[in-house]
């Protein structure tokens, strides 16, 4: 089963499984044993023993030590070993961009990650997509990477990187909630986007930006807009919040400031 390949030998990530999730989505708890860090075993490929000795480390201390850093936001030894795995010279782009989707699963969703069948590089993606494997309750995802998200894999784009994954990991949820097929699509992507544009950052992952924001409640409304009207009024509260949301992360961006936000 697919579930295997994804499953490590260690328990290192037990200290990350054990924060606070960072979103309402309503995914229950899955039959992962949270055992699983292909994270540490593709950094050890790509990163060197060094830094995988010290992400050994710094697990040891998670329970007892709050973060040393300055607040739960600044980007982490963990968040800052994928994103320099995801920028190194080798091995070739194709396997650091699964790597770097695999990481971000086993550090930061391990009780999900058995919703993931495989990672796969699809070159001209833009970005992430998830194509459903089975049907009903059991479905899994194939999570599809491309070359733009393991080129903007990089510290000011690192946190939003790591909900663009929980996006996806929401759509397999959907599929197994009943929501597949075409017809559904815009309410798939309506949600997820709604999610991801007001989701809290995960912890010590960094920080996204209001222009960010804007840009995926944007897409939010695009497929708002295609619902029918009886989907339109069922998520009326949540589009209500989806535009005081926005109107208020529109506040915050200053002309000057939006050069730097990148995508
Ligand atoms: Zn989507």
């Amino acid at each position: 089963m697919a579930e295997q390949g994804l499953q490590g030998k260690l328990s290192l990530e037990r200290g990350v499984a054990e924060r606070p999730a960072h979103r309402s989505q309503p995914i229950q708890s899955h039959d992962s044993l949270a055992t699983l860090p292909g994270a540490i075993l593709n950094l050890q490929q790509t990163a060197g023993n060094a830094a995988v000795s010290q992400l050994m480390i710094q697990r040891d201390d998670d329970h007892s030590v709050a973060a040393p850093s300055k607040s739960t936001t600044a980007a982490d030894e963990h968040a800052k070993a994928i994103v320099t795995a995801a920028q190194a010279e080798t091995p070739g782009i194709e396997e650091r961009a699964v790597n770097a989707v695999t990481a971000i699963l086993d550090t930061y969703y391990p009780d999900k990650k058995s919703m993931v069948n495989k990672v796969i590089w699809v070159e001209d993606l833009d970005g992430l997509n998830t194509k459903a494997q089975g049907r009903g309750p059991k479905v899994t995802g194939e999570l599809q990477v491309g070359r733009k998200f393991i080129t903007h894999t990089t510290g000011p784009n690192f946190a939003r990187h790591v909900l663009q994954v929980a996006h996806e990991l929401e759509h397999v949820q959907q599929h197994r909630d009943g929501m597949g097929g075409n017809k559904k699509a815009p309410e798939r992507e309506f949600l997820a986007f709604y999610h991801e544009g007001t989701a809290t950052e995960v912890p010590h992952t960094g920080h996204m930006g209001p222009v960010m924001r804007i840009k995926l409640l944007n897409q939010a409304i695009v497929n708002y807009n295609l619902l029918s009207d009886d989907d339109k009024k069922k998520y009326e509260d949540q589009h209500k919040d989806l535009l005081e949301k926005k109107a208020s992360y529109e506040a915050k961006v200053k002309p000057e400031k939006t050069a730097g936000e990148g995508d």
